[in-house]
């Protein structure tokens, strides 16, 4: 505790904690607007990155530009001029002099940039060289700048940062520059000297000073160098100190040896697959020992992870503990408490449900069962980590489709036992690129075989005028007693619009295309009587085609399904593509999956393309990751990490590597960075991580 506050004490102090006021050019109100942009402290002005740079150390002479070129000069204006062209085109044309030679800066339909302009002003322009009756520059990038700064801006690199409408590019760059020259000098190392040497970063003060003002291109270089490796160094150091707190923690040694191992088995009624053996060897390693287990399971839709949970579970319950098992939505937690109530059937187990709905109604006979120890295995929602659900002796906790859930959650259904063990599933094929560092703590099993007997799924792209042969396929398909899904994942309209478009289309569908079967209607706004109603009916094929919303993504099992229409498909991410097409293909007949999409870019048409392709979940995951980066599916953010705000984790993960390497050395040796050299980074991983991470045994 005393460590903790002396910690807080000496960072409030430094001069880099200073609001922002005190630097020239600051008052109240710019410091409102920075404070927008979530600038504080100068600290945080040092540590707001370029979004990028423009080149000026090349220059150029008017007399010099040849047509076709891309160039860059510096002049004056001498003239604005406004037309209308022949073709009703509005031309803004703005002629720029250097003394060599004159220029016309043209573009096309922004009448407002003839208020921007003014005689004598100083601009750079950047663009194409081009001719029409003079030298033109057409639609140039253009800065106009106040003559102060010109001195400065001859030859060299200019930054550009991501701010608002309030706060202009000339004005901020003054304020950074007043950050870097007085304050830049207070930053402290956190890289020990040997690992500095070792990657050959130069000092942070250099780095900080040239990320903003860089003499050269080469300068430039080696500070995003540095910041990027200090990132993910801090980042991966936190990771390590979570992992090592957790294996410092002792926890259950449960015993599962050939009785319970044969107990269990019987339960199951079918041979597990190589891929499950070994995936059940592992945790089963990891639940003997008095080390908490903390395991990520990593596995393709349909891999068949529900039977290894159940392993788990059992093995808790059969050393006398209670085990709770945790679903991201009710449907799919209702799901999750039949299959597991089926297959428990010939076991004493006793089972509950505890969703946010059923919380109500069964709460104080429930909650009072789990509390006493009545209850083996609690399935639910996140309903589960509310403070009324208390448990007698907590050993397991078993968490479905990870990426719903954040870190935060997850440690607080933990906390519910003391030191219980954690199996994390996830059918989001995860790249490694990603499970390092947002995962960075768990260790990772992977399910990467599909159980026997399963024909892989046929992926059709059905382009615009091609519908009817995919209502052909439909009906051929339900005329031999399959049934249909038909998907309308949530897009980016409101939840009312995508409801009505689900509501009107399972309209259309019946009265127009399929008159003759039987359409059912699924949605997220139903009570969720309702919906098990229709799940339920669906199951029993009281319904030929299912029209559903985004909520049958995760987990549904229905093997008698073996068609799923995906309406719009392009405008989804490949990975919910995948995770959607598994709903399908779980029986053994043929399944079809029939992407109705309109892709407009070659990006898109690439992506949809891609999944007629290939049904690996994990070429797709990378595909995916490399077309639209890691957006906020897999974005730090979501998972409670603080946003990364130089480094990317596809281009620097040769960094990262290395940063983690370097980072685990430093905990294994020093678990508690108590030594006198890692005091930097450990005030900065508290400052970074603190509420992010449990990180108690060294703050
Ligand atoms: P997921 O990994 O998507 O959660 P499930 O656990 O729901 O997969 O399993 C998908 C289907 O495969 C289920 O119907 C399950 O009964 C079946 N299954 C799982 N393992 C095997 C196996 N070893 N052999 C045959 N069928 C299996
Ligand atoms: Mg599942």
């Amino acid at each position: 505790m005393l460590v903790t506050q002396s910690i807080i004490k000496t960072t409030s102090q430094s001069p880099l904690n200073q609001t922002i006021q005190y630097l020239k050019g600051v008052g109240p109100k710019r410091g409102e607007i920075l404070e927008r942009l979530g600038i504080r402290t100068i600290r945080d002005v040092l540590y707001y990155f370029p979004r990028d740079y423009k080149d000026h150390t090349k220059i150029q002479k008017i007399s010099k530009a040849k047509i076709g070129a891309k160039i860059t000069i510096q002049g004056k204006v001498l003239g604005v001029h406004a037309r209308i062209s022949r073709n009703r085109k509005h031309i803004v044309e703005v002629f720029v002099g250097d003394g060599t030679g004159t220029i016309a800066a043209t573009w096309f339909n922004q009448p407002f940039l003839t208020d921007k302009f003014h005689i004598e002003d100083t601009v750079f322009l950047h663009g194409k060289v081009g001719a029409y009756k003079y030298l033109q520059l057409l639609s140039p990038e253009y800065e106009i700048v106040q003559n102060e700064d010109i001195s400065e801006k001859e030859g060299s690199i200019i930054p550009i940062y991501p701010l608002t409408e309030h706060m202009s590019q000339t004005h901020f760059r003054k304020i950074v520059e007043e950050a870097v020259r007085h304050f830049t000098g207070h930053v402290e190392e956190i890289v020990p000297k040997e690992l500095m040497k070792k990657n050959r970063l130069i000092p942070i003060q250099d780095a900080l000073r040239d990320i903003h003002f860089p003499k050269t291109f080469e300068h430039l270089k080696h500070a995003k160098s540095k910041l990027i490796y200090d990132e993910l160094f801090i980042l991966e150091i936190a990771m390590a100190l979570r992992r090592w707190s957790i294996k410092e923690e002792t926890g259950i040694s449960f015993k599962a040896g050939p009785n319970v191992d044969t107990h269990i088995r019987n339960l199951i009624p079918f041979t597990l697959t190589n891929a499950q053996e070994r995936v059940i060897h592992e945790i089963k390693n990891d639940m003997r020992s008095s080390k908490p287990m903390n395991r990520l399971l990593q596995g393709d839709v349909g891999s068949g992870k529900t039977v290894v949970a159940i392993y788990a579970i059992l093995i808790a319950i059969a050393n006398g503990y209670q085990a709770a098992f945790m679903a991201p939505t009710e449907i799919l937690a209702e799901q999750h408490f039949h299959t597991l109530k089926k297959y428990l059937m010939c076991s004493h187990v006793r089972i509950r449900l505890l969703t946010g709905e059923s919380h109500a109604r069964y709460k104080k006979s429930d909650l009072e069962q789990v509390k006493t120890g009545q209850v083996d295995l609690v399935i639910g929602t996140h309903a589960l980590i509310e403070e009324t659900v208390q448990f007698r002796k907590l050993g397991l906790v078993v968490i479905d489709e990870q990426h719903k859930f954040g870190v935060v959650q997850r440690l607080k259904l933990k906390e519910k036992g003391s030191c219980p063990d954690v199996l994390i599933m996830t059918a989001t094929p995860i790249p490694r690129t990603l499970s390092l560092t947002l995962f960075g703590d768990l260790d990772i099993s992977i399910l990467d075989e599909i159980p026997p007997g399963r024909s892989p799924i046929k992926t059709l792209w059905i382009p615009n005028g091609k519908e009817k042969n995919a209502y052909d396929l439909i009906r051929s398909e339900v005329a031999k007693g399959r049934q249909v899904f038909v998907v309308y994942p949530l897009v980016e309209e409101s939840e009312v619009l995508h409801l009505k478009a689900a509501v009107t289309e399972a309209k259309r569908l019946q009265h127009d295309i399929f008159p003759n079967l039987r359409i059912g209607l699924l949605h997220g706004q139903m009570k969720s009587g309702e919906k098990d109603k229709i799940m339920t009916d669906f199951k029993e094929k009281r319904y030929d085609i299912l029209v559903s919303t985004i909520i049958i993504e995760v987990g549904i099992d229905i093997p008698n399904a073996t068609i799923m229409v995906i309406e719009h498909a392009e405008r989804f991410g490949l990975a919910q593509l995948h995770q959607l097409r598994g709903r399908i293909g779980r029986g053994n007949d043929q399944s079809y999956c029939l992407l109705f999409g309109y892709p407009k870019t070659p990006i898109s048409h690439e992506r949809l393309k891609i999944m007629t392709k290939t049904c690996d979940g994990f070429k797709i995951a990378e595909m995916d990751f490399r077309l639209r980066g890691p957006g906020e599916f897999f974005g730090t953010r979501q998972h409670g990490l603080p946003e990364l705000r130089i480094s990317d984790l596809i281009r620097d993960f040769p960094i990262l590597v290395q940063a983690r390497k370097d980072a685990f050395e430093i905990i294994s040796k020093d678990p508690h960075l108590a030594s006198e050299t890692h005091q930097k980074m450990r005030q900065k991983v508290l400052e970074t991580f603190r509420n992010r991470l449990e990180l108690i045994h060294i703050g």
